[in-house]
């Protein structure tokens, strides 16, 4: 026997039930998003590779050691997108969209693709959704999209949301920061993770993120990034933290918070929760202000918000079973005897097309077995099909939770359903 092929490490398929839970979940961004003003944007999978090293930073971990780059058949060095605002960027720029429009909203949906280490909640290749405006400084998109992820939370049913905010200024205030936070941490340098000991030459802002106890104990004590902001960069957050209270957003401040990219500037923000299923990996959505980003990617200055949220997670957050969330069909045709079968394709067909969502058997099998499995697929309503009823040209429509049975004319089937689909 051929030796059976698995999927690569880290890349999981979707199977159902599980993936009528994904549908629900994306169905319930795009309906919300699109309340605030979010049209959906596809970009490729794959871009060049100096769009990453460019966009997200060099000496970023996604970057340095998590990217799947390989050259294609010309020798261009290609990579499989690790995230989404970078490709966004690019789109933006390559179409001159700022000619159009003088604020963008897109959101996005689909696989992101990093070379992780294998931990529980970390795949190699993951979902995201998440938004990007362009061209708006005013500190009340900030604050809008994280009412709107706060409102799409609350209404899928996660309760404990912990929404977390904090600014990194501009390129002014990070560098005062970052000389402060370097000669905080100078002393402790032995003290700290591999990892952070490379950081403190190359991104020392990243320590702060750092997962590693030791690490975490650390930078407690570490100077606070709020006290670096200038003025304007203080106003601006101060604003932002305005309009969530009056959005009603509980939130809280946390100046440790400073996400691991390079093009972030002000805003940043987590939302944590659903920790009931997620235990550690309880990040629900990561998100800030990119201010710089379109023009160091060659585009005119343009102002740009945006986040990101991890499908997987949201999926583990969202209560209830995933077979809860598919949609059982309306009703169940059931036949006995060859003629009948052949009829109650034909009607379940007729239905199909009508709009309904209609099981039928295809295997010649009895009527007792057919009930059984009417009823592990949950319908509400089973219509019966004998010989009798093809001759008297009337069914009877069996309400399974009700159980009362109606008689109709086969004539009239579609519309019993209907009324029924509706009422
Ligand atoms: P990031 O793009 O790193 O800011 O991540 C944004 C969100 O995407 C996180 O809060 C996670 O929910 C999710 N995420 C990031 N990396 C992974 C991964 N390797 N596997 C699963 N989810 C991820």
């Amino acid at each position: 026997m051929s030796r059976v092929i698995k999927s690569p490490r880290g890349m999981n398929d979707l199977l159902p039930p599980e993936s009528s839970k994904w549908l629900y979940f994306e169905s319930a961004c795009r309906s919300l998003f699109e309340r605030f003003g979010y049209l959906e944007v596809r970009t490729p999978i794959v871009e060049s590779t100096e769009l990453f090293a460019r966009g997200i930073g060099e000496a970023t971990d996604i970057v340095e050691k998590e990217m799947y780059t390989f050259p294609d058949r010309k020798e261009r060095s290609l990579t499989m997108r690790p995230e989404m605002t970078a490709g966004c960027a690019r789109s933006y720029i390559e179409h001159a969209i700022h000619k159009r429009e003088p604020v963008t909203r897109w959101f996005y949906t689909g696989p992101m693709f990093r070379y992780e280490r294998m931990q529980t909640g970390r795949y190699r290749q993951f979902y995201q959704v998440g938004v990007e405006a362009f061209g708006a400084p005013e500190p009340s998109v900030d604050a809008e999209q994280i009412a709107m992820l706060y409102a799409l939370y609350t209404q899928l049913g996660v309760t404990d949301l912990d929404v977390v905010v904090n600014s990194v200024g501009t390129g002014d205030d990070r560098q005062r920061y970052r000389e402060a936070l370097v000669a905080f941490l100078t002393p402790h340098r032995s003290e700290l993770c591999e990892d952070c000991q490379r950081r403190m030459d190359t991104n020392p802002l990243r320590i702060l993120d750092c997962k590693v106890p030791s690490c975490q104990l650390l930078v407690v004590d570490a100077p606070n990034i709020l006290e670096s902001l200038g003025p304007d960069s203080r106003a601006h957050f101060d604003q932002m933290r305005r309009h969530l209270d009056g959005f009603e957003i509980p939130h809280r401040v946390n100046p440790r918070v400073v996400r691991g990219l390079d093009y972030y500037t002000a805003t940043v923000f987590e939302i944590l929760g659903g920790s009931a299923n997620l235990g550690t990996q309880s990040t629900l959505v990561g998100g800030g202000r990119y201010d710089t980003l379109i023009e160091r990617l060659g585009g005119p200055p343009t102002p740009a918000m945006g986040f990101a949220l991890g499908v997987e997670r949201a999926i583990l957050s969202l209560p209830g079973d995933p077979s809860e969330y598919v949609n059982a069909p309306l009703a169940y045709l059931a036949a006995h005897g060859t003629a009948a079968r052949e009829r109650a394709l034909a009607i379940a067909h007729r239905l199909r097309v009508a709009g309904l969502r209609i099981e039928v058997e295809h295997r010649e099998v009895g009527l007792k077995a057919q009930f059984k499995r009417a009823d592990k697929l949950g319908v509400r309503y089973v219509v019966t099909l004998g010989e009798d009823e093809l001759a008297s040209g009337e069914v009877k429509i069996r309400d399974m939770n009700r159980r009362q049975e109606i008689a109709v004319k086969l004539r009239d089937l579609e519309s019993a359903l209907k009324q029924r689909a509706h009422g």
